[in-house]
């Protein structure tokens, strides 16, 4: 039998099985450009991911697979991947659960949506969010090609980073506020003083 700390152990496990697949540089996600570059590259580069961005990307995994639909777009030796809740009537429509109902959909949201409707060839798509209550509120979109573009140019510029290990530039927006690496970012380590080889030696009273 397992005992409670093997249990976490195994545990972790699973969720690092899940979070390193696919971490081939030239598959990128829709998801993945759809929010800060630099964050995206964190969550591929860094060892230790903390645990709460370890979880965002558990569900991501968890919906990648088990949700809907899945297609792919190939540019040049890159795989822009997209995946959709559902296609009905001819529109991908993407559901979020969220504990208070926006007024206006989230940015990356919509940015995905409109990748996943180039990449999935349809006109018109739908994000719907629900709350656990019940209560729902949807937005509609028609497809924007300048904004798939930018996709697009994102996706290459993530991707040729990954390949040169250069971190992206700061994006920064309201995203920073909740985002794991704020402290990587934005907050300057105090920097000590370089000691001389004297100091190092003995060589020299302070
Ligand atoms: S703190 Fe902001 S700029 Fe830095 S990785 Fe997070 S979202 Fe990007």
């Amino acid at each position: 039998m397992l005992g409670e700390r093997s249990i976490k152990d195994t545990v972790n496990k699973a969720i690092d099985s899940m979070i390193t697949i696919e971490r081939d540089d030239n598959r990128i996600y829709v998801d993945e450009v759809a929010v800060c570059l630099r964050r995206s590259y964190y969550n591929r580069r860094e060892r230790s991911i903390p645990a709460k961005e370890r979880l965002i990307l558990m569900k991501r995994f968890m919906y990648r697979n088990s949700m809907g639909r899945r297609e792919e777009y190939h540019v040049e030796d890159l795989t822009l991947i997209a995946s959709a809740d559902t296609i009905v009537d001819d529109a991908v429509i993407k559901f979020d659960i969220v504990d208070r109902l926006p007024s206006t959909p989230e940015p990356a949201s919509l940015i995905a949506l409109n990748a996943s409707l180039w990449i999935f060839n349809k006109e018109e798509g739908a994000l719907v969010y629900l709350t656990r209550d019940g209560d729902s509120i949807q937005f509609s979109i028609t497809r924007d090609k300048r904004l798939f573009d930018e996709t697009i140019r994102r996706a290459k510029v993530l991707n040729m980073l990954l390949k040169d290990n250069r971190v992206p530039v700061f994006e920064p927006s309201e995203e920073c506020m909740n985002c794991p690496y704020y402290e990587k970012c934005y907050i300057q380590h105090k920097r000590y003083e370089n000691p001389t080889l004297e100091k190092i030696f003995g060589l020299r009273r302070e």
